[in-house]
Protein backbone atom coordinates (compact mmCIF):
# COMPACT_ATOMS: atom_id res chain seq x y z
CA UNK A 1 0.00 0.00 0.00
CA UNK A 2 1.14 3.64 -0.77
CA UNK A 3 0.58 6.35 1.82
CA UNK A 4 -0.25 8.87 -0.66
CA UNK A 5 0.61 12.70 -0.45
CA UNK A 6 0.67 15.47 -2.58
CA UNK A 7 3.09 18.62 -1.50
CA UNK A 8 1.36 22.27 -2.10
CA UNK A 9 3.69 25.50 -2.10
CA UNK A 10 2.03 28.95 -1.19
CA UNK A 11 4.09 32.03 -1.99
CA UNK A 12 3.44 35.48 -0.44
CA UNK A 13 5.42 38.71 0.12
CA UNK A 14 7.11 39.20 3.51
CA UNK A 15 5.64 42.38 4.84
CA UNK A 16 8.85 43.78 6.47
CA UNK A 17 11.33 42.76 3.65
CA UNK A 18 9.27 42.69 0.69
CA UNK A 19 10.81 39.69 -0.29
CA UNK A 20 9.14 36.55 -1.60
CA UNK A 21 8.48 33.76 0.99
CA UNK A 22 7.55 30.11 0.06
CA UNK A 23 5.48 27.69 2.15
CA UNK A 24 5.72 23.77 1.83
CA UNK A 25 1.77 22.09 2.60
CA UNK A 26 1.58 18.55 2.66
CA UNK A 27 -1.84 16.80 1.72
CA UNK A 28 -1.87 13.39 2.90
CA UNK A 29 -4.80 10.86 2.20
CA UNK A 30 -6.35 8.05 5.15
CA UNK A 31 -5.40 4.88 3.79
CA UNK A 32 -8.42 3.57 5.54
CA UNK A 33 -11.10 6.12 4.97
CA UNK A 34 -9.92 8.47 1.99
CA UNK A 35 -10.33 11.62 3.82
CA UNK A 36 -7.41 14.20 3.45
CA UNK A 37 -5.55 16.29 5.88
CA UNK A 38 -3.18 19.09 6.19
CA UNK A 39 0.48 18.59 7.37
CA UNK A 40 1.59 22.77 8.30
CA UNK A 41 5.05 24.04 9.27
CA UNK A 42 4.92 24.49 12.97
CA UNK A 43 3.21 27.41 13.84
CA UNK A 44 2.00 27.05 17.74
CA UNK A 45 -0.95 26.81 17.07
CA UNK A 46 -1.38 24.15 20.28
CA UNK A 47 0.23 26.09 23.04
CA UNK A 48 1.28 24.33 26.22
CA UNK A 49 -1.27 24.61 28.72
CA UNK A 50 -0.47 27.32 31.36
CA UNK A 51 -3.99 27.84 32.96
CA UNK A 52 -4.47 26.54 36.68
CA UNK A 53 -6.58 23.28 36.08
CA UNK A 54 -6.23 22.50 39.95
CA UNK A 55 -7.87 25.87 41.07
CA UNK A 56 -10.71 25.81 38.64
CA UNK A 57 -11.93 22.41 39.73
CA UNK A 58 -12.16 23.83 43.04
CA UNK A 59 -14.52 26.26 41.62
CA UNK A 60 -16.65 24.23 40.02
CA UNK A 61 -16.53 21.19 42.63
CA UNK A 62 -19.11 22.36 44.69
CA UNK A 63 -21.70 21.86 42.52
CA UNK A 64 -20.91 19.08 40.33
CA UNK A 65 -23.59 15.69 40.15
CA UNK A 66 -20.93 13.67 39.79
CA UNK A 67 -18.91 13.95 42.77
CA UNK A 68 -19.24 12.06 46.46
CA UNK A 69 -22.62 12.84 47.86
CA UNK A 70 -24.38 13.81 44.55
CA UNK A 71 -23.84 11.18 42.14
CA UNK A 72 -26.15 8.73 43.70
CA UNK A 73 -28.95 11.29 43.99
CA UNK A 74 -28.53 13.35 40.78
CA UNK A 75 -27.34 11.08 37.59
CA UNK A 76 -30.46 9.06 36.27
CA UNK A 77 -30.04 5.10 36.57
CA UNK A 78 -30.77 2.85 33.56
CA UNK A 79 -33.28 1.17 32.92
CA UNK A 80 -34.28 -1.80 34.77
CA UNK A 81 -34.45 -4.28 31.43
CA UNK A 82 -30.74 -2.79 30.82
CA UNK A 83 -29.35 -3.51 34.58
CA UNK A 84 -31.29 -4.30 37.80
CA UNK A 85 -29.17 -2.27 39.96
CA UNK A 86 -29.66 1.10 37.51
CA UNK A 87 -25.57 1.47 37.78
CA UNK A 88 -22.75 -0.58 36.98
CA UNK A 89 -19.52 -0.25 38.92
CA UNK A 90 -16.48 -1.15 39.04
CA UNK A 91 -13.43 -0.84 41.32
CA UNK A 92 -13.89 3.00 41.86
CA UNK A 93 -15.69 3.32 38.66
CA UNK A 94 -19.39 4.10 38.00
CA UNK A 95 -21.42 4.00 34.91
CA UNK A 96 -25.07 5.39 35.17
CA UNK A 97 -27.69 7.18 32.08
CA UNK A 98 -26.63 9.87 30.47
CA UNK A 99 -29.04 13.35 31.26
CA UNK A 100 -28.65 14.06 27.33
CA UNK A 101 -29.16 11.16 25.25
CA UNK A 102 -27.27 11.10 21.96
CA UNK A 103 -28.66 7.58 20.41
CA UNK A 104 -31.19 5.22 22.03
CA UNK A 105 -28.89 4.02 24.78
CA UNK A 106 -26.32 6.61 26.17
CA UNK A 107 -24.05 6.17 28.82
CA UNK A 108 -21.26 8.25 31.94
CA UNK A 109 -18.67 6.37 33.50
CA UNK A 110 -16.51 8.37 35.69
CA UNK A 111 -13.09 7.29 36.90
CA UNK A 112 -14.42 7.74 40.30
CA UNK A 113 -16.68 10.06 42.06
CA UNK A 114 -13.63 11.36 44.22
CA UNK A 115 -11.85 12.19 41.18
CA UNK A 116 -13.00 15.63 40.42
CA UNK A 117 -9.54 17.06 39.02
CA UNK A 118 -7.58 13.98 37.36
CA UNK A 119 -4.91 15.72 35.35
CA UNK A 120 -3.90 13.24 32.30
CA UNK A 121 -0.58 12.22 33.44
CA UNK A 122 -2.27 10.86 37.21
CA UNK A 123 -4.85 8.59 34.65
CA UNK A 124 -3.51 4.86 35.99
CA UNK A 125 -3.97 1.72 34.82
CA UNK A 126 -6.42 1.02 37.18
CA UNK A 127 -8.79 3.77 36.65
CA UNK A 128 -8.95 3.26 33.43
CA UNK A 129 -9.21 -0.27 33.33
CA UNK A 130 -12.06 -0.28 35.56
CA UNK A 131 -13.60 2.78 34.12
CA UNK A 132 -13.38 0.50 30.71
CA UNK A 133 -14.76 -2.29 32.11
CA UNK A 134 -18.04 -0.64 33.31
CA UNK A 135 -18.24 0.73 29.66
CA UNK A 136 -17.81 -2.80 28.51
CA UNK A 137 -20.29 -4.47 30.46
CA UNK A 138 -22.71 -1.63 29.56
CA UNK A 139 -22.68 -2.41 25.80
CA UNK A 140 -22.86 -6.49 26.47
CA UNK A 141 -25.93 -5.73 28.88
CA UNK A 142 -27.45 -2.99 26.44
CA UNK A 143 -27.18 -5.96 23.75
CA UNK A 144 -28.72 -8.34 25.92
CA UNK A 145 -31.38 -6.19 26.21
CA UNK A 146 -32.24 -4.56 22.74
CA UNK A 147 -30.44 -6.97 20.11
CA UNK A 148 -31.21 -4.26 17.60
CA UNK A 149 -28.49 -2.22 18.94
CA UNK A 150 -25.88 -3.65 17.41
CA UNK A 151 -23.34 -0.62 17.06
CA UNK A 152 -21.50 0.49 20.46
CA UNK A 153 -19.02 3.11 20.78
CA UNK A 154 -16.34 3.73 24.04
CA UNK A 155 -15.47 7.81 24.04
CA UNK A 156 -14.13 10.17 25.98
CA UNK A 157 -14.28 14.64 26.18
CA UNK A 158 -11.78 15.02 28.32
CA UNK A 159 -12.09 18.37 29.48
CA UNK A 160 -14.75 21.53 28.42
CA UNK A 161 -12.98 22.33 24.78
CA UNK A 162 -13.21 18.34 23.99
CA UNK A 163 -16.78 19.34 23.96
CA UNK A 164 -17.38 18.12 27.52
CA UNK A 165 -20.18 20.06 29.44
CA UNK A 166 -18.74 18.81 33.36
CA UNK A 167 -15.49 18.97 34.24
CA UNK A 168 -15.55 15.74 35.97
CA UNK A 169 -13.67 13.20 33.43
CA UNK A 170 -15.72 10.87 32.44
CA UNK A 171 -16.22 8.33 29.09
CA UNK A 172 -19.44 8.28 27.25
CA UNK A 173 -20.95 5.31 25.64
CA UNK A 174 -23.20 5.09 22.67
CA UNK A 175 -24.81 1.74 21.76
CA UNK A 176 -27.46 1.94 18.75
CA UNK A 177 -28.97 0.73 16.25
CA UNK A 178 -27.78 3.05 13.92
CA UNK A 179 -24.01 3.64 13.56
CA UNK A 180 -22.13 7.27 13.41
CA UNK A 181 -20.95 8.09 10.12
CA UNK A 182 -16.98 7.07 10.84
CA UNK A 183 -18.44 3.84 12.28
CA UNK A 184 -20.34 2.84 9.27
CA UNK A 185 -17.21 4.57 6.98
CA UNK A 186 -14.62 1.89 8.91
CA UNK A 187 -17.35 -0.82 8.43
CA UNK A 188 -17.31 -0.07 4.84
CA UNK A 189 -13.54 -0.97 4.53
CA UNK A 190 -11.92 -4.28 2.53
CA UNK A 191 -10.76 -5.89 5.80
CA UNK A 192 -7.50 -6.31 3.64
CA UNK A 193 -6.98 -2.57 3.42
CA UNK A 194 -6.72 -2.86 7.47
CA UNK A 195 -4.03 -5.21 7.11
CA UNK A 196 -2.09 -3.28 3.87
CA UNK A 197 -2.17 -0.17 6.16
CA UNK A 198 -0.66 -1.96 9.37
CA UNK A 199 2.40 -3.34 7.36
CA UNK A 200 3.17 -0.48 5.79
CA UNK A 201 3.31 1.15 8.93
CA UNK A 202 5.46 -1.72 10.31
CA UNK A 203 7.81 -0.99 7.48
CA UNK A 204 7.78 2.17 7.54
CA UNK A 205 8.62 2.55 11.09
CA UNK A 206 8.27 6.30 11.26
CA UNK A 207 4.95 6.40 12.64
CA UNK A 208 4.29 3.02 13.71
CA UNK A 209 3.98 2.39 18.02
CA UNK A 210 4.37 -0.58 18.74
CA UNK A 211 2.23 -3.97 19.57
CA UNK A 212 1.61 -4.41 22.90
CA UNK A 213 0.17 -7.83 22.48
CA UNK A 214 -2.93 -8.39 20.89
CA UNK A 215 -3.09 -4.35 20.11
CA UNK A 216 -1.18 -2.87 17.51
CA UNK A 217 -0.59 1.42 17.80
CA UNK A 218 0.29 3.84 15.21
CA UNK A 219 0.39 7.73 14.94
CA UNK A 220 -2.20 8.94 12.18
CA UNK A 221 -0.70 8.92 8.61
CA UNK A 222 -3.58 11.34 8.23
CA UNK A 223 -4.64 12.81 11.29
CA UNK A 224 -7.86 14.41 11.50
CA UNK A 225 -6.94 16.45 15.31
CA UNK A 226 -3.64 17.43 16.46
CA UNK A 227 -1.53 14.32 18.11
CA UNK A 228 -3.43 12.12 16.32
CA UNK A 229 -3.28 8.15 17.34
CA UNK A 230 -4.71 5.08 16.12
CA UNK A 231 -5.21 0.96 17.66
CA UNK A 232 -6.14 -1.74 16.10
CA UNK A 233 -7.19 -4.88 18.04
CA UNK A 234 -7.68 -8.08 15.50
CA UNK A 235 -9.80 -10.72 16.13
CA UNK A 236 -12.67 -8.63 17.64
CA UNK A 237 -15.08 -5.97 16.12
CA UNK A 238 -17.60 -4.72 18.91
CA UNK A 239 -16.42 -2.87 22.53
CA UNK A 240 -19.16 -5.71 23.68
CA UNK A 241 -16.08 -8.60 22.87
CA UNK A 242 -13.21 -6.58 24.91
CA UNK A 243 -12.38 -9.41 27.25
CA UNK A 244 -10.77 -8.53 30.64
CA UNK A 245 -7.05 -9.52 29.53
CA UNK A 246 -7.60 -6.97 26.41
CA UNK A 247 -9.29 -4.10 28.27
CA UNK A 248 -6.17 -4.01 30.45
CA UNK A 249 -3.73 -4.22 27.70
CA UNK A 250 -5.92 -1.01 26.19
CA UNK A 251 -5.89 0.61 29.13
CA UNK A 252 -1.87 0.08 29.53
CA UNK A 253 -1.32 1.76 25.83
CA UNK A 254 -3.76 4.56 26.62
CA UNK A 255 -2.11 5.69 29.54
CA UNK A 256 1.67 6.02 27.90
CA UNK A 257 -0.07 8.04 25.26
CA UNK A 258 -2.26 9.62 28.09
CA UNK A 259 1.24 10.55 29.80
CA UNK A 260 3.06 11.65 27.01
CA UNK A 261 0.22 14.21 25.75
CA UNK A 262 0.77 15.49 29.47
CA UNK A 263 4.59 16.11 29.05
CA UNK A 264 3.68 17.76 25.58
CA UNK A 265 1.83 20.68 27.63
CA UNK A 266 -2.27 18.58 26.67
CA UNK A 267 -4.85 18.55 29.20
CA UNK A 268 -7.70 17.64 27.04
CA UNK A 269 -8.65 15.04 24.79
CA UNK A 270 -11.26 13.14 22.42
CA UNK A 271 -11.31 9.47 22.52
CA UNK A 272 -13.59 7.01 20.48
CA UNK A 273 -13.43 3.11 19.92
CA UNK A 274 -15.54 2.53 16.75
CA UNK A 275 -17.34 -0.96 17.28
CA UNK A 276 -19.47 -2.89 14.14
CA UNK A 277 -21.73 -4.94 15.22
CA UNK A 278 -20.32 -8.00 16.89
CA UNK A 279 -18.39 -10.35 15.12
CA UNK A 280 -18.26 -9.19 11.73
CA UNK A 281 -15.49 -10.42 9.78
CA UNK A 282 -12.25 -9.27 9.00
CA UNK A 283 -13.10 -5.32 10.82
CA UNK A 284 -10.65 -4.84 13.95
CA UNK A 285 -11.85 -2.97 16.83
CA UNK A 286 -9.99 0.40 16.34
CA UNK A 287 -9.78 3.31 17.97
CA UNK A 288 -8.69 7.36 17.59
CA UNK A 289 -7.47 9.40 20.11
CA UNK A 290 -6.48 13.29 19.86
CA UNK A 291 -5.56 16.12 21.80
CA UNK A 292 -7.47 19.79 21.95
CA UNK A 293 -6.62 22.65 22.58
CA UNK A 294 -6.16 23.61 26.09
CA UNK A 295 -8.72 25.08 28.65
CA UNK A 296 -8.01 28.78 29.19
CA UNK A 297 -10.50 31.87 28.87
CA UNK A 298 -10.44 33.08 25.16
CA UNK A 299 -8.86 29.89 23.62
CA UNK A 300 -8.62 29.18 20.06
CA UNK A 301 -10.32 25.97 19.42
CA UNK A 302 -8.18 23.55 17.10
CA UNK A 303 -11.72 22.82 15.12
CA UNK A 304 -11.78 25.13 12.36
CA UNK A 305 -13.91 25.65 9.26
CA UNK A 306 -11.81 23.31 7.77
CA UNK A 307 -12.36 20.27 10.42
CA UNK A 308 -16.01 21.04 11.00
CA UNK A 309 -17.30 21.72 7.20
CA UNK A 310 -14.77 20.30 4.76
CA UNK A 311 -14.18 17.24 6.83
CA UNK A 312 -10.20 18.05 6.56
CA UNK A 313 -8.08 18.24 9.03
CA UNK A 314 -4.86 20.99 9.44
CA UNK A 315 -2.67 20.28 12.14
CA UNK A 316 1.22 21.76 12.49
CA UNK A 317 2.13 18.38 14.44
CA UNK A 318 4.02 16.89 12.25
CA UNK A 319 2.55 12.92 12.78
CA UNK A 320 6.66 11.86 12.72
CA UNK A 321 7.43 14.15 15.64
CA UNK A 322 4.48 13.10 17.36
CA UNK A 323 5.78 9.31 17.23
CA UNK A 324 9.02 10.38 18.12
CA UNK A 325 7.85 11.99 21.35
CA UNK A 326 5.75 8.89 22.18
CA UNK A 327 7.02 6.09 20.86
CA UNK A 328 9.66 5.61 23.77
CA UNK A 329 7.11 5.15 25.84
CA UNK A 330 6.17 1.80 23.76
CA UNK A 331 9.40 0.61 23.76
CA UNK A 332 10.70 1.16 26.89
ZN1 LIG B 1 -17.06 16.34 40.36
Amino acid sequence: MELRRELLTAEIIEPSTGEPVRTTIEVRFDPLTGHSSRILPERGLMPPSDFDLEAFARESQPHCPFCPGRVDRLTPRLAARIHPDGRIARGEAVLFANLHAYSSHSSVSVYSPRLHYLPLGEITQRLLTDNLATQVAFAKAVMAADPQSRWASINANHMLPSGSSLFHPHLQGIVDSQPTTMQRMLADVPPQRFDAYLDAERRSGERYLGDTGRIQWIVSFAPIAPAELRAFIGGISSPAELDDDLIGELAHGLVLILGAYAEMGFQSFNCAIYGAPPATEGYPLNLRLACRSNLKPFYRSDSTFLERLHWEGAVDLAPESVARQIGERFRG
